[in-house]
């Protein structure tokens, strides 16, 4: 890893924002097929009714992905002038100890970033693209307004510029965000039962959690966690343990 770094630190400004390119595309056509396999496979029926691709949901999330290039590029470039600092931490425990800790601080900033967006008027009108899916399909999870993409970027950046995590750590949340994305929009359910029934008692969201937001706006703002929306009383009457 350190390498790696290490040719991201000698990289031009064009080989930055090549490098970005490919890795933002990257995480888009591994979601996209993960979405496709999981859907083909799934011996389930669709949770809801089929969820048409548009040609502006296939522009919009190509526009999504553009604004994650923005900000993986500004988060080398505060990296590279000294605001971020990356921990020197490679052991296997302690990564895996960040990628948790990581998650829990943007499981509760999400929430109060997606309850806000659906309690304020301007921002109601900007999450209000991403509902246009009653249902879900292989887009949902990037069709979202540009507001929405950089504000949980910078939020992301927020985050590490305070808290100094490994780059090990930082790459394994931002795979685990997407997975957790693919999955909690597929319109088939993945788990069988039991695993369903656990994962409820863990907390933890999943498509059908993330589903009935679709359907019922008002319920199940979290994104990896349940937890908030317990504490805060926002949980879906069928989410419910
Ligand atoms: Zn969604
Ligand atoms: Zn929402």
């Amino acid at each position: 890893m350190n390498n790696l770094l290490e040719i991201v630190n000698q990289a031009t400004f064009s080989q930055l924002v090549l490098l970005a390119l490919l890795v933002n595309f990257g995480i888009y056509g591994c979601s996209l097929s993960l979405y496709a396999l999981l859907t083909r496979f799934s011996t389930s029926r669709p949770m809801g009714e089929k969820q048409a691709v548009l040609r502006s949901d296939i522009l919009l999330s190509l526009l999504t992905v553009l604004c994650n290039t923005l900000v993986f590029i500004l988060g080398v470039l505060l990296w590279k002038e000294g605001w971020i600092t990356l921990s020197e931490n490679q052991q296997g425990f302690r990564v895996l100890l960040e990628v948790l800790i990581l998650t829990l601080i943007m499981d509760l900033l999400m929430y109060v970033f997606h309850r806000s967006v659906h309690l304020l008027r301007y921002f109601r009108k900007v999450h209000e693209r991403h509902h246009e899916h009653e249902s879900t399909n292989l887009l949902s999870l990037f069709v979202l307004h540009p507001i929405e993409s950089i504000g949980f970027g910078l939020m992301m950046l927020g985050v590490i510029l305070l808290v100094p995590f490994s780059a090990p750590g930082i790459s394994l949340y931002l795979i685990l965000n997407s997975l957790w994305g693919t999955i909690g929009h597929l319109n088939h359910s993945v788990l069988p039962a039991s695993w369903l029934k656990l994962a409820k008692r863990s907390y933890l969201c999943t498509s059908e959690f993330h589903y009935l937001h679709h359907q019922s706006p008002g319920y199940n703002f979290g994104f990896y966690t349940s937890v908030w929306d317990v504490l805060f009383k926002t949980i879906h009457p069928s989410s419910r343990i």
